[in-house]
């Protein structure tokens, strides 16, 4: 996105290095991401936006171009290929897990997807990468209800735009209000439990908020998979928002989620990174929602 912008190549970089320096990464299966295809897309975006972002993300790559879709939201030469990638990395896990070959998997993805509308880019995301995910076990894999859960700072109104009144989903998300994009406050369907927290709060008081809001409503819905957008920017270290979460909060989360598969959804999450800014607490956040998700905490 340019220099000095926080979605930067360094996050995955982080990651990648912290996994090796803890000796996770031995207990984990690495996969390559394929690039989503127009019709995968097609199911959380209208054919007219994939269409015109392709055709305007494939200029930038031929022309070494780049062009702002929004202030915060720089398109580059190697933005579609990274774009289709991270929604076909979402793909491919959620192949990989209905198939029983994996039990869960994470996608180290850029750029983000959850504020990614049906018909706009924006907050640096492209493709709705979960949306995306989350359509495709519904619409191919036949599965008949599915859970997102959404805990970056950020509200994910991307992916309520594109599910709500899908009552096949059921979106669970907690964000920091006021807070860009400043939605959220107000559901805009009956399957969203959108959960505003104030600034400043801490990990005692948002797990308190996700027992009473998020888990019985999961609990009465019975997914048969959950899709998880898993941003790390509420953490205490993060600049980008003002929540105090820390490493054993996203574990804890984690661990609801899981519990929540296990009882529900024969275990069955697929989590795709969104935002995390904090190169350390991102790399160290990552990690404890692994172990959790890899079952090795
Ligand atoms: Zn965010």
């Amino acid at each position: 996105m340019g220099p000095g912008h926080p979605e930067c190549p360094q996050r995955l970089d982080a990651i990648t290095d912290h996994l090796r320096a803890t000796g996770l990464d031995l207990a984990l299966a690495f996969h390559e991401a394929p690039a989503a295809t127009p019709a995968q897309l097609e199911r959380a975006h209208s054919t007219a936006y994939t269409t015109e972002l392709c055709f305007e993300l494939q200029r930038l790559h031929d022309e070494g171009a780049t062009h702002a879709l929004d202030p915060d939201t720089i398109a580059g030469p190697h933005t579609l290929a990274a774009a289709l990638h991270a929604a076909g990395a979402a793909v491919a896990a959620t192949d990989e897990v209905i198939a029983g070959r994996a039990g869960t998997a994470f996608c180290a993805v850029r750029p983000p997807g959850h504020h990614a509308t049906r018909d706009a880019a924006m907050g640096f995301c492209f493709f709705n990468n979960v949306a995306v995910a989350a359509r495709h076990a519904l619409d191919v894999h036949g599965l008949q209800r599915v859970a997102i859960i959404d805990f970056d700072v950020h509200h994910g109104n991307g992916t309520e735009d594109i599910v709500a009144g899908d009552e096949r989903v059921l979106m669970c998300s907690i964000f920091q209000h006021p807070l860009y994009p400043y939605s959220g406050a107000v559901p805009k369907g009956t399957n969203m439990v959108n959960v505003p927290i104030a600034p400043y709060a801490r990990g005692p008081a948002v797990r308190e908020t996700v027992a009473a809001m998020w888990l019985p409503a999961l609990e009465a819905f019975r997914p048969q998979m959950l899709f998880v957008s898993a941003g790390f920017d509420a953490h205490r270290e993060d600049e980008l928002g003002q929540l105090g979460l820390v490493e054993a909060d996203y574990a804890w989360i984690t661990q609801q989620l899981v519990d929540v598969a296990g009882r529900h959804a024969q275990g069955r999450i697929v989590s795709c990174l969104e935002g995390g800014y904090a190169l350390g607490a991102l790399a160290r956040s990552v990690a404890a929602h692994l172990r959790v998700l890899a079952g090795l905490a």
